[in-house]
């Protein structure tokens, strides 16, 4: 068999630790999971109730163009449901568009370090990959900007990022967009973009589309909405465009629970704003965290913080884990000596910095 050459040195996604391996490995009772940036409060009551209400279902296909949940989000945004594109997750919304636009010949614009998605699935495309340094965790956008020439098809702009959790301003993507040619898509991740959305030079992306047809929007039903056992992600972005990639995406790729969950939750918007300031208080537990310790961080618009902790993430990592959080190490990501933690309730954070800060004290942790 012939499997393409770009898969040979090509790994599998490495998801953090499942609970129960950890609580078995470690002989622990309790174990707190900090390291995907899920909602540490769950998701709303209203998307549970659909979730139940929906048990005698599960022998009937879903609806393939997620109709209902279109229609509701669509109104949600202020776009056409035609503007839409569902996916299992926004991963597979990834998945669809590269599918689309990538090919060998063609090349991608991206920064680095950013979501590790981007980049591979535009290996298994087999086009070229052009990884763009942060410039103290912001997009180097100039710098990317210099990347494109007449074979790029995509340039990713993750907003704000994972892992440093900065966003683009308003000024900075008006400028940048001014500057992209034509023929380039850019696409706009904003997975966290409810944590952000309040800050005054937010962009608003929605409202550029009408500007830029090239411009494409992603965003998630698996951070805020905490949903991400469901898998429901999904694109904003120009009606042609949208329709000529659809003949990729699969039949029945949102789930039947994942819709009805999805379109419950989007009626409480309440669960989001609350969820939104107990992370800001908590993002602000880890502020005064590093700031006591002179840890250097990002300060950050999404529900994680990367931190730097000037000795090997793993070695956090491994610290952590033994007493019953998991986090990330940053080594994955792309910062050796840094570790992401998503921020949990109030306890959770308390409890994961008495532990750092013993760490911290002890030299030989
Ligand atoms: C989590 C995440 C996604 C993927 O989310 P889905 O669960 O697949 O919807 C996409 N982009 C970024 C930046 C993320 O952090």
């Amino acid at each position: 068999m012939n499997i393409k050459e770009q898969l040979l040195n090509l790994k599998p996604y490495q998801p953090g630790k499942p609970i129960e391996e950890v609580k078995r490995e470690y002989g622990l009772e309790k174990i707190v999971k900090l390291a995907s940036n899920e909602n540490p409060y769950g998701c709303s009551d209203k998307a549970t109730e659909a979730v139940k209400n929906s048990l005698d279902s599960f022998a009937i296909y879903p609806d393939g163009y997620a109709t209902e949940l279109r229609e509701k989000l669509a109104k949600h945004l202020g776009v056409e449901g035609t503007q839409l594109l569902f996916g299992n997750g926004s991963d597979d919304v990834i998945h669809i568009i590269t599918a689309a636009l990538l090919a060998p010949g063609k090349n991608t614009v991206m920064a680095h370090p950013s979501f590790s998605q981007y980049k591979h699935n535009a290996i298994i495309e087999g086009a070229e990959v052009r990884e763009v340094e942060l410039i103290d965790g912001h997009h180097d956008l100039d710098g990317m900007l210099a990347q494109i020439d007449e074979n790029t098809e995509i340039v990713w702009v993750c907003s704000p990022n994972n892992p440093t959790g900065v966003y683009v301003n308003s000024e900075k993507l008006h400028a940048f967009l001014k500057q992209i040619p034509s023929h380039v898509l850019v696409i706009m991740d904003e997975a966290y973009y409810e944590f952000a959305v309040n800050e005054q030079d937010y962009p608003n992306t929605v409202a550029l589309l009408n500007d830029y047809p090239n411009l494409l929007i992603l965003r998630t039903f698996s951070k805020a909405y905490g949903l991400g056992g469901l898998r429901v992600g999904y694109a904003i972005g120009n009606r042609d465009f949208i329709n000529k990639i659809e003949p990729v995406r699969q039949p029945f790729n949102s789930n039947r629970v994942g819709q009805l969950a999805a379109a419950a939750a989007l009626d409480d918007q309440d669960f989001i704003t609350a969820y939104v300031e107990k992370n800001k208080k908590g993002l602000q537990q880890f502020y005064t965290f590093c700031e006591e310790n002179n840890l250097t961080y990002y300060p950050s618009f999404g529900n994680f913080i990367l931190i730097h902790f000037k000795r090997p993430g793993d070695e956090v990592f491994h610290y952590l884990l033994e007493r019953g959080f998991i986090v990330r190490s940053g080594n994955a990501l792309g910062f050796p000596t840094s570790v992401r933690i998503t921020v949990g309730t109030e306890e959770q954070n308390s409890e994961l910095i008495a532990l750092l800060t013993e760490m911290l004290k002890n030299p030989k942790n």
